[in-house]
């Protein structure tokens, strides 16, 4: 296909370095330094960072990720939605389910990175949340009770074969006897074992840590609505230093006081923002049917519940970058910081420090490129992976 060639200038949003980019006829994309041609329109600067980075990911706007019949033209229509709100790398989140029903979207999804490019170029790996959590309310989440089980090696091993060994993030719950041989070998294996959904013991988050464990899923959710003051699982990975942050700050699941607390004790550098959007993310209020979850609604005010109630949230609804704001609201982070812990700093959670965020000065990596309105909101005008244009609305 013929595109118009073209040219604009931008900032990176640190050192206020202006960078020009070129896209030529056949959509090649080249970033140098220097100012370019006029921006259109003119009146405001076009930013330049990192891609965002979502580790936590169901679906958005009617695709589901766990579906096993999920097609190829439909998985990557979802890869160049999610790309016009800024997201370039994401790890596919497929939640608690039955061993077949697991082995089905595993088996789904590994074929999609075979047969799609542009899906296997977004995806950094599987997360799985689940089945190895806690089985008890509040923990488990809106995770379906008779499916959460405790840590099983020898099923992980078919479910990471079913996978073709994409698995790369298992969110579980250290409160099983068998997790801490679970996590050692996970870890050994390079995947990051990450505490989620979970009612352990301080003396059991302690213990996963020494075994490896890496990252907290949605700290600060997926838990006991009541809890004793001191010590308990929260506290205690809080105060875990070898344990990143996933958050979801949609202004719904964390109040400002505890995103807060959380930012400040871990430092935004051991924090990382996730979506958890789902297929229902994006869509028009109303109930709908999830083969998972049953019956669930989106709210009038854009919120994500099982049906019938207003205090169990079933996945959110906003895409990443609609958390840079109330992060920077709730937890008085930088524009600069808050980009980062949507981008670097996940990328950096799942060891790919230096492999992909952009780079200013080598003008190296995935980039998007931006406005940011009065209210840090980003209308994303250009998403880039390795050169290749993956969104573009630049007219
Ligand atoms: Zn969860």
């Amino acid at each position: 296909m013929h595109h118009r060639p073209v040219e604009f200038s931008c900032t990176t949003i640190d050192r206020d370095l202006p960078l020009r980019v070129t896209i030529d006829a056949n959509q090649n994309v080249k970033v140098a330094p220097g100012p370019g041609a006029a921006v259109t329109p003119p009146k405001d600067q076009w930013l330049i960072s990192s891609g965002l980075v979502d580790l936590q990911v169901n679906g958005y706007l009617g695709t589901d990720l766990s579906d096993p019949n999920l097609s190829v033209e439909h998985a990557e229509s979802f890869c160049r939605q999610l790309a016009g709100v800024g997201v370039t790398r994401l790890l596919p989140t497929i939640t608690t389910n039955s061993h077949q029903a697991l082995i089905a979207s595993l088996r789904r999804l590994s074929s999609l990175s075979e047969e799609s490019d542009l899906f296997s170029r977004m995806t950094l790996g599987i997360h799985l949340e689940g089945p190895f959590i806690s089985k008890l309310d509040g923990p488990r989440g809106a995770h379906p009770r008779e499916f959460c089980r405790p840590c099983d090696l020898n099923e992980f091993a078919l479910l990471q074969q079913a996978a073709q060994g994409l698995i790369k993030v298992v969110t579980l719950s250290p409160e099983y006897e068998s997790a801490t041989s679970f996590i050692a070998e996970i870890t050994r294996q390079g995947l990051i074992a990450s505490i989620g959904h979970t009612a352990a013991s301080p003396e059991q988050i302690q213990s996963a840590t020494q075994q490896g464990a890496q990252m907290s899923t949605h700290l600060g959710n997926g838990m006991h609505t009541e809890i004793a003051r001191h010590p308990n699982y929260l506290w205690e990975q809080m105060a875990s230093d070898e344990l990143h942050a996933g958050l979801i700050a949609d202004g719904v699941h964390l109040s400002p006081a505890i995103l807060k607390s959380i930012v400040r004790t871990k430092t935004p550098q051991r924090c990382f923002l996730v979506s958890d959007t789902t297929s229902l993310s994006g869509q028009p209020a109303g109930r709908y049917r999830d083969s998972v979850l049953g019956d669930v609604e989106v709210t009038d005010d854009r919120r994500l519940v099982i049906a019938g109630q207003r205090l169990l949230q079933a996945g959110a609804y906003k895409p990443l970058k609609d958390a840079i704001p109330i992060i920077m609201r709730d937890a008085d982070v930088s524009f600069t910081t808050a980009l980062k812990m949507a981008s670097e700093f996940p990328a950096a959670a799942i060891g790919h420090r230096d492999s992909f965020p952009f780079d200013p000065q080598s003008c190296t990596g995935d980039f998007i490129v931006f406005q940011r309105d009065k209210n840090n909101r980003c209308d994303v005008k250009l998403a880039v992976v390795n050169n290749d244009v993956l969104f573009s609305n630049l007219d």
